[in-house]
């Protein structure tokens, strides 16, 4: 086991201000790159929850967040930021360990986790109401309040990014938060607790609890005392939140899974596409929501593509993550034995189903949790690999004669997370824009865009937007307040 200076064989929960063991115990967390135990990780139980919504609740209460000028709360927000980038050197080889990807993409993602705090932090004190005109009798304007806590239940593929995702929006706009951290990569949320500490937020604003999802998490989101949910998972577990949501009628943000589709036509640049293939499929090895799971290819360079990606798949280099600091053609594990079972058998399925295991779809002969970077070519839309989200390192060619079946394709699925296209043509790539089903569509870049720009989906890839400047507002609500003027 690698040591470095933040390295423990067990760490606790956060609420209220200390470090806490768990009511439920502990758990272990393994090392996907080894398969082997990497730490303990404390247990939350009812109580737990508890305790930390109660803490939550009491500095909402105390006005602390809302009652200080708003550039200070950005101020503060700000802090954790810098206190994640002044330790990423720390942070970012417990991420590679915990969660099995590179060097690389661990340093990646904690730099992505402080660029919200900076990103929203800078907005604190931008987010102003408005007056509205009632005629001479009336003065009336609005405000924006913040729901007061807000439950932030968290996936283990972007621990750091997720959690900075929807913490630093809830602490932009004065929510306390409680965060449930995901049970297979809980260890860095540590540090969340730490950057709070060091931006001087009040005991009890964070709290970070790791518990099993479906006792602690549902816990949390039945629990009367919250007043707005931040959920990025699985369809599932949304439509269960969702559902705790509605019972005690308080908003949700869901952000869901995907199956989302690259259209490449005949005049896209090859160069170009083998990029975004490698990062598209390959990137935090395929676990990524906005993953680039099928591409939807004309039928005349079809062949030319499969071969393309079959290059670049047999060109990554596969192994442990904490060895691999470069972004180059690395791919690290995936997350567990069980996802990684669940990859293999949707490949084996698929090649009964009459697709083509172009490269992969095997796994690799060690002890750590690693599928080969897989493609399949001759895969039709009814097949489930061609519908199912199998978060993981495969791609999914299919094939296209005209613009109507390209679009056809990409919408042929439950999800509605992100598309794309490669052209040269923009008038084509606007027309399958605007006729893509999706929250968020690229056009010649897989991922372009940032903190700044909106994401969320359409169908069953959720609700609400989280990143850019409309996440801000699922964490506040309006009050509009009516002056009756010469009244008296
Ligand atoms: P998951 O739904 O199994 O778990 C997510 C979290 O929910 C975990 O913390 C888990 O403990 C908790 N949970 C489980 N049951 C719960 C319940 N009944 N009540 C409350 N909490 C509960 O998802 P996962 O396997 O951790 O993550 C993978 C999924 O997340 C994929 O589908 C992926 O596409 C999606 N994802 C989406 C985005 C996005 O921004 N749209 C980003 C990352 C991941």
């Amino acid at each position: 086991m690698i040591r470095g200076l933040a390295m423990k064989d067990y760490w606790q929960n956060y609420i209220n201000g200390k470090f806490v063991d768990g009511g439920a115990g502990v758990m272990q967390v393994d090392n996907p790159g080894t398969g082997e135990k990497f730490a303990d990780q404390a247990l939350a139980d009812n109580n737990d929850v508890e305790e930390a919504v109660s803490a939550a609740k009491k500095v909402h209460e105390s006005g602390f967040l809302t009652d200080m000028r708003p550039v200070e709360r950005g101020r503060m927000v700000k802090k954790i930021g810098a206190y994640l980038l002044e330790n990423l050197e720390e942070i970012a080889p417990l991420l590679s360990m915990e969660a099995g990807k590179t060097l690389f993409e661990a340093k990646f993602e904690v730099t992505n986790a402080a660029r919200y705090f900076e990103y929203y932090g800078n907005q604190a004190e931008t987010l102003e109401g408005r007056s509205i005109p009632l005629g001479s009798a009336y003065y009336d304007f609005t405000s924006y309040e913040p729901y007061g806590v807000s439950a932030q239940v968290i996936p283990w593929n972007f621990p750091m990014e997720m959690t900075a995702r929807s913490l630093s929006t809830g602490l932009t706009a004065g929510n306390a938060c409680v965060i449930k951290s995901p049970e297979l990569t809980p260890i860095t949320q540590y540090f969340f607790a730490k950057a709070a500490e060091a931006a001087e937020f009040p005991d009890g604003t964070v709290n970070v609890i790791c518990g099993v999802g479906g006792t602690a998490g549902e816990y949390l989101c039945s629990h009367k005392n919250i007043n707005q949910i931040a959920f990025t998972g699985s369809v599932k577990t949304g439509s269960a939140i969702a559902t705790a949501a509605a019972k005690n009628i308080v908003p949700s943000v869901l952000e869901l899974g995907g199956k989302s589709a690259g259209i490449v036509y005949q005049d896209a640049s090859m160069s170009n596409l083998r990029e975004n293939i490698r990062k598209g499929i390959f990137f935090n090895a395929g676990q990524v929501c906005s993953a680039m799971s099928r591409l939807v290819v004309h039928e005349k360079i079809y062949e030319e593509v499969v071969g393309l990606a079959e290059d670049v798949a047999k060109n990554m280099s596969v192994g442990i993550g904490i060895e691999r600091d470069e972004f180059a053609n690395n791919m690290g594990a995936m997350i567990s034995l069980k996802q990684r079972d669940r990859a293999v058998s949707i490949c084996d399925e698929a090649q009964k189903q009459g697709a083509r295991a172009v490269t992969g779809s095997r796994k690799l002969n060690n002890k750590g949790f690693f599928l080969e970077p897989t493609v399949f070519a001759n895969v039709e839309q009814n097949m489930e690999i061609a519908q199912t989200e199998i978060f993981g390192p495969v791609l999914s060619i299919l094939k296209f004669k005209d613009d109507d079946e390209a679009i056809s394709i990409s919408n042929g699925t439950d999800y509605g997370l992100v598309g794309g296209v490669f052209t040269k043509d923009l008038d084509r790539a606007m027309h399958c824009a605007q006729k893509v089903r999706a929250g968020q569509f690229f056009v010649n870049e897989w991922f372009a865009g940032g903190v700044e720009t909106p994401f969320g989906g359409y169908g069953k890839s959720g609700y609400g937007r989280e990143k850019g400047r409309e996440a801000l507002l699922n964490y506040v609500q309006t009050k509009n307040i009516a002056i009756k003027l010469g009244a008296g």
